[in-house]
Parts: structure tokens; C-alpha cells; sequence
């Protein structure tokens, strides 16, 4: 079944108001009252925008980018772009760019900056790391990154010494649904997430809204599952885009889910619906299973998520009928009320119920055809002398953004006194924005790698200006999808003013730190040409297709001589955990009633918009253009109660008084009345990004609480209520 442009853009701007992806050319200039002579070429590279990193195609005319169009051989983009993707220029030609290194040299949160060098910049920052790796040890200096360039950044902290690298992906998104698949499978669901959705039969989206959350070729499948007939659960208090196309829309009260997957589970198990062959052979505790969720009955679950009792049952046994051929989605940003593991860990159960994990239709397995070596005979990093960051939590794998915070302010375990931002706006990303400026404080550096001056720049000693995805080299992205894809990014145009590529600061600051042993290569395409030969693989035939895919062979599903291996303790899916009883855990995630908003207060959701990467689009003019602010969306009955009228502007408090910018209130039907809603990432304080300026509200300046996931550190944001007031 094909799937046009038409279908992918209709499903991934609906909640834009239906608005029509028309983004602005670049016109070549004109020498007046001649014929333009046009020098024009494709460059494939892949995007930015989002971390889909959709392969593409730029077209260049006479030095300018004028349109960017999606590589039909990558398989994250096959040929399409997102609004967001289409709009990639608008980053490039944004006028509000950082454009030097600059120093501040007034205070952090009120600075000065002073215009310098890069040798100054880069002379400064590695002055300064010398110094606290004398003084504090090497583990003293962490990386908070968001972005493929920071990979670079990863390697030079640990040629220096520290693993303390640490991304928001980890305890603030994905961390929790990862920890709790691997739990049950042995593996995570992978990003890109190796689900079927195309041959999908029936599909679970539990507080996932894809459309909204416009993840490209994830998107296409989806409508293209639809399309062939799936069936659709949309489990949401929100009346999604995605709920639009819904077999069932279940208006959950917020903070339940973990009471209605319980339910459908129990009554899997009482009726058996589950997939009796696949669970015989390929999982442990169903026995134990069935006694942990017994008193869970569609009658209770009934009271504790306000879903009728009749509809959990008939969602569940139609789930069943479709077996194995069910996508139960694992969402993506998942750190929702603190017990995130668990509830990841119901929704893995299920799917292993319904014998979907390795199954046409539900869970591809990744291709296991080799993926490209690392550069040959860089020496090996020094020895970590102290542990990373990882709190006490025991399944944090890795450093994790908040329990750097937590060191950096009480200096235990042991002292953090500088930090790299690169592509990352912390104040916007980490909850509680007063711990994070309370943590910076402590600093002795703190320097910020970024395109875009947003406000988290007034808080650095340092700013290295980036330049954008379009003028720059980074390390290949290698996919393991059903195929090997390896894709190159490459400059379609030169940087613009002073900004430079990760590669090239992290080789420079690396040099004076005296770590040139670690940087064998004289520049970038040295060093991608030989981690590509390595896999044969010809760079200038890379640079001019963009894209190179390896079939696979081998079949991504379980067939008889393809059998599953599960990386638990048992060998097995594990339905009940002994590892998680050993560790005094529930082995089979348990219902804990959430607290509930106070009198007069909302819950606070927030989600994506299809035309913006949280915070950091904001600013490109083309999509500030099709959406400029975000808005408040309120349940149209309690808004009439309450006086507001739809379209004005009111302002939000939450439990501990912290004040939001003016939003714009949006009175519908589509939403629960216990609960507001807002698209993350607006309400940019910053008078620097003049288009984001003002525009909206800022969700996580209300996000004050937070609850820590004991199994992974994980940190729950959706625990803050908000009352709503008229706009003085
Ligand atoms: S999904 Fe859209 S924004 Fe994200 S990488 Fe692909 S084209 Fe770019």
C-alpha cells in the first residue's frame, strides 16, 4: 500500500489546525537586468531538527539552501520530510544566531559578554579543566548533550577521564520504558522503536501521540497500518490527533494507567487470551503472574481510571483476537509520575501476553549485520577512578542528569565544578529550574555549545557557537532498523560567520589539553574515511548517495529456524522478576493511586506539536509562522464555570506558587476536565531569539515537583497541578 505525502503531512499537522506545510524558497539573488545563471547541485545529508535524523537531500542554488527534500534511500525518511524537516533553513538563515565565541565577563545569570577568539575561548576552557582536574579529579568536569555532535564531546570527557556524560534521553524521556523492556525481554524497544507498525492489526497508544510526535517514518507506518485496517486504542485524557483515527478513545483519568494495563492483564490471564504456544516456550511466572493481579478486576480498574468496566473488557479481548500481530506502543517520553518502570514494565508484559515481541506486526528483531568500527588504534581512555553519576538508583545505567545536579549542588559523592551544555537547554529540558541554577552556581565553568542564544546562555562563562546541521561534518549515523543503513551528514554549504563544528572544537581543546594521542586524524573526513573502510565502504560514494543500506538476510521475526534469545537472568521472559524481588521491588508492577489535584487546581500535561523540536525550533520563522505560541487547553464545561472565555489569555500558578508566562486559552471538548494541556518548549525568556520571545508559556518553569523513579532515576513531571487566573 502506498503512502502519499499527501496522507503522511495530513495525519502529522492535524493538530496544527490542519495547516498546510508551505515553506517559504530562497530565491537566488539577481544581478539586476541580466539572466540569472544558476549554479545549483543535491547534497544529501541527514536532519537535525528532531533526533529521527531523517536522511535528506539539499538543494543548493548559487550558495544557498533553497530546499530540502527527504533521501528515498534512508529508511527514517524514505523520501519525505516532517513540517519540521521541511523547514530546516529556517535554522540556518535564522538572524538571531550565536555568531562568535564570547566570554562572560560580568556574573552568571547577568552577563556581559565580550566578543573573543577561538583560541581565547578554547584557551580559557581548557585552562580551567586543567585546574579542576588537578584539584577535583577528572570526574569533576560533566557533559549534559542532546545532539549528534555530542558524541564528540563524549569521547574528549573520556580521554580526559570522566564518564560522567549524561543526556535528558535517559531520566527525563526514555530512560524508564528502556529499563523496564530490558527487565522482561532482555533488550530495550530500541529508537527508532522496532515495532511493525505497518502490518500492525491492532495498535495500543498509551499516552503516545504519533502525528503530534511526528518521529518520520514511524509516522508514515502508522498511517499506513490504518489505512490497511488496524485497529486503534488511543488511551489518553486528551482527545489526540492520533485518537481522531481511534477504534476506542479511553479518556483515562491522568496517573492511572498502570490500574487499567492490571486489569486487561488480569483478565487476560483469568480468560486465557494470552498467546499459549509463544508464553510455553519463551516466558517464566506466568503462574505468579496471574496471583499478582487477581484483585485487579475491570470493576475496580473501573473506579480508579473512570473508564467503564464493559470497555476494558471488550478493548482487551478484541486485542487478543489479533494476536500476535498487536503493537502496544512503549512511548517515547515516559517519565510521567515516578513509578515509570513499572508501568513500562505492565505494557511489556502485555505485549509478551499477547506474543508480539519478535512478531509480524508487533516487535521486529534489528538486523544483526555488523555496524561500522569505531576509528582503528585510538589509544585507550585512562582507567575511571570514581563511579559515574548514576545515583543510588540500581538500573541508572548511566550518569543521569539529576543526580548530577544533586552532586553538583551537595558535592557528594564527590565534588562536580564544570559542566558542557552542547545542544542542550537545561533550563528547559531538567525539571525544577531553581536546583538547576542552584547547581550552576557551584561551578567553576560552565560552558554552553549551541546554534541559538536561548536564555540558558545568560547562565555560561563560556559560548561556542555551533554552526548548523547543514554546514557541518558529525560521525555517521549508523541505523539498525530491519536493515543496516549507514548515512553520511556533510556540509551543503560553508558555516556562516565564526560559528565551527563540534568535531573541530573538541580536536582543537583536546590538543590543549595535551590529549593529541586521542586525535590520530588531522581533520574529519580522515577520520570518517577510515572508520568507513573498514566496512569497504567507498566516502566519496557515501558522500554522493547519502545513504548505503545492508539487506539482512536473516528474517526479523521468530520462525522455526529463527529463534528468539532473551538477554534476562532466566533466558526467558520474564513476566515475574526474581532480579527486581532480590532488589526489593514489586516483581509484577503494582498499582499505587497517584495524588490527585487539590480543589480548584488541574493536572499538568503536556505533549509535542508536529511543527516544533521542544524548545529549540521555536525561534525558525517558518515554523514560528505556522505556529507561533502554545496554548492552554482546557475542558470547554469547567472553563465556562470558571469564566473564561475560549481565545483570551490567562496566566497559571502551581502547587508552589511558581508563575507562568501569559497563554492562551484554548476551551474544547477534547480534554478531560481534570486536567490542562500544553505543547511543550514555549515561552522563551530570552530577548535574543526576538520570534520566540514571549510567545507562550513555559510548562517546565510550572514542572517545581518531580518524582524520582526508584528502579532508574527517572524524574516523573507530571506530579504539578496549576489554578488558572485572568491575565493582569
Ligand atoms: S522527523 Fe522531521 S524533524 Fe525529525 S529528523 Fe525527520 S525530517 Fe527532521
Amino acid at each position: 500500500m502506498s503512502l502519499s505525502r499527501r496522507d503522511f503531512l495530513k495525519l502529522a499537522t492535524v493538530a496544527a489546525g490542519g495547516t498546510a506545510i508551505s515553506v517559504p524558497i530562497f530565491k537566488s539573488v539577481m544581478a539586476m537586468g541580466k539572466k540569472p545563471e544558476t549554479v545549483a547541485s543535491n547534497i544529501p545529508t541527514f536532519c537535525e531538527i528532531c533526533f529521527w535524523n531523517c536522511g535528506e537531500i539539499a538543494r543548493v542554488e548559487n550558495g544557498k539552501v533553497v530546499k530540502l527534500e527527504g533521501n528515498p534511500t534512508d529508511p527514517s525518511s524514505r523520501g519525505k520530510l516532517c513540517a519540521r524537516g521541511n523547514a530546516g533553513m529556517g535554522s540556518l538563515y535564522d538572524p538571531d544566531r550565536l555568531k562568535h565565541p564570547m566570554l562572560n565577563v560580568g556574573k552568571r545569570g547577568e552577563p556581559k559578554w565580550k566578543k573573543v577568539s577561538w583560541d581565547e575561548a578554547l584557551g580559557f576552557i581548557a585552562e580551567k579543566m586543567t585546574k579542576i582536574k588537578a584539584t577535583y579529579g577528572p570526574e569533576a568536569v560533566a557533559l549534559i548533550s542532546h545532539g549528534t555532535g555530542g558524541s564528540f564531546w563524549k569521547y574528549l570527557l573520556k580521554a580526559y577521564g570522566s564518564q560522567n556524560s549524561t543526556a535528558p534521553s535517559f531520566a527525563q524521556c526514555r530512560g524508564p520504558r528502556d529499563i523496564g523492556y530490558t527487565l522482561t525481554f532482555g533488550a530495550g524497544p530500541g529508537s527508532p522503536e522496532q515495532i511493525d507498525l505497518a502490518n500492525s492489526k491492532f495498535i495500543v497508544l498509551i499516552g503516545a501521540h504519533l502525528g503530534e510526535n511526528a518521529h518520520n517514518s514511524q509516522v508514515q507506518d502508522f498511517v499506513e497500518g490504518i489505512a490497511r485496517g488496524a485497529k486503534l486504542v488511543v488511551v489518553d485524557p486528551r482527545f489526540s490527533t492520533a485518537a481522531g483515527k481511534a477504534t476506542w478513545w479511553l479518556p483515562i483519568k491522568p496517573g492511572t494507567d498502570i490500574a487499567l494495563l492490571l486489569a486487561w492483564i488480569n483478565i487476560i490471564v483469568q480468560e486465557k487470551l494470552y498467546d499459549k504456544e509463544y508464553i510455553n516456550k519463551y516466558a517464566i511466572g506466568l503462574k505468579e503472574l496471574k496471583e499478582e493481579v487477581k484483585t485487579y478486576t475491570p470493576e475496580w480498574a473501573s473506579k480508579e481510571t473512570e473508564i467503564p468496566a464493559d470497555i476494558i473488557v471488550e478493548t482487551v479481548r478484541e486485542m487478543s483476537r489479533y494476536k500476535p500481530s498487536v503493537v502496544v506502543h512503549p512511548g517515547r517520553h515516559t517519565a510521567w509520575y515516578g513509578d515509570d518502570t513499572q508501568r513500562s514494565r505492565a505494557m511489556a508484559i502485555l505485549t509478551a501476553l499477547m506474543g508480539s515481541w519478535g512478531r509480524e506486526g508487533g516487535y521486529y528483531f534489528p538486523t544483526k549485520v555488523a555496524g561500522i568500527p569505531e576509528y582503528p588504534n585510538l589509544p585507550s581512555p585512562p582507567e575511571p577512578q570514581r563511579l559515574k553519576l548514576s545515583g543510588d538508583w540500581p538500573y541508572a545505567v548511566e550518569a543521569t542528569t539529576t543526580s548530577l545536579r544533586k552532586t553538583t549542588i551537595t558535592g557528594k559523592p564527590y565534588p562536580v565544578k564544570g559542566w558542557i551544555a552542547y545542544d542542550c537547554h537545561i533550563l528547559k529540558t531538567l525539571p525544577n529550574q531553581k536546583e538547576t541554577i542552584e547547581a550552576i552556581k557551584n561551578l567553576d565553568l560552565m560552558v554552553v555549545v549551541d546554534v541559538l542564544p536561548y536564555a540558558h546562555i545568560d547562565w555560561a562563562d563560556v559560548i561556542l557557537p555551533e554552526c548548523t546541521y547543514l554546514e557541518r561534518y558529525d560521525d555517521l549515523k549508523v541505523g539498525k532498523g530491519k536493515v543496516l543503513s549507514v548515512t553520511i551528514r556533510q556540509p551543503v554549504v560553508q558555516p556562516m560567520y565564526e560559528s565551527k563544528p563540534s568535531w573541530w572544537m573538541v580536536r582543537e581543546l583536546g590538543i590543549k589539553l595535551g590529549l593529541e594521542a586521542y586525535f590520530p586524524y588531522k581533520d574529519i573526513e580522515e577520520y570518517l574515511k577510515a572508520r568507513l573502510d573498514a566496512k569497504s565502504i567507498r566516502f566519496e560514494e557515501l558522500k554522493e548517495k547519502g545513504t548505503i543500506t545492508f539487506p539482512d538476510t536473516a528474517n526479523p521475526f521468530i520462525t522455526s529456524g529463527n529463534e528468539p534469545e532473551f538477554d534476562t537472568d532466566s533466558g526467558k521472559i520474564e513476566l515475574y522478576s526474581k532480579a527486581l524481588k532480590e532488589q526489593g521491588f514489586d516483581p509484577v508492577p503494582k498499582y499505587k493511586r497517584p495524588e490527585m489535584p487539590p480543589e480548584g487546581y488541574f493536572r499538568l500535561l503536556y505533549g509535542r506539536s508536529p511543527l516544533h523540536t521542544f524548545s529549540r525550533t521555536v525561534n525558525n520563522q517558518w515554523l514560528w509562522e505556522l505556529y507561533k505560541e502554545n496554548e492552554l487547553w482546557i475542558n470547554a464545561k469547567r472553563a465556562k464555570a470558571l469564566g473564561f472565555k475560549n481565545g483570551e489569555y490567562v496566566v497559571l500558578i502551581n502547587q508552589d506558587g511558581a508563575r507562568s508566562n501569559r497563554i492562551k486559552l484554548k476551551a474544547t471538548e477534547r480534554i478531560r476536565e481534570d486536567c490542562v494541556y500544553m505543547v511543550h518548549g514555549f515561552g522563551h525568556n530570552s530577548k535574543e531569539t526576538k520570534k520566540a520571545y514571549k510567545k507562550g508559556a513555559d510548562d517546565q518553569s510550572l514542572i517545581t515537583r518531580y518524582a524520582i523513579d526508584p528502579l532508574m532515576g527517572g524524574t516523573g513531571m507530571r506530579v504539578n497541578f496549576v489554578k488558572i487566573i485572568k491575565e493582569a
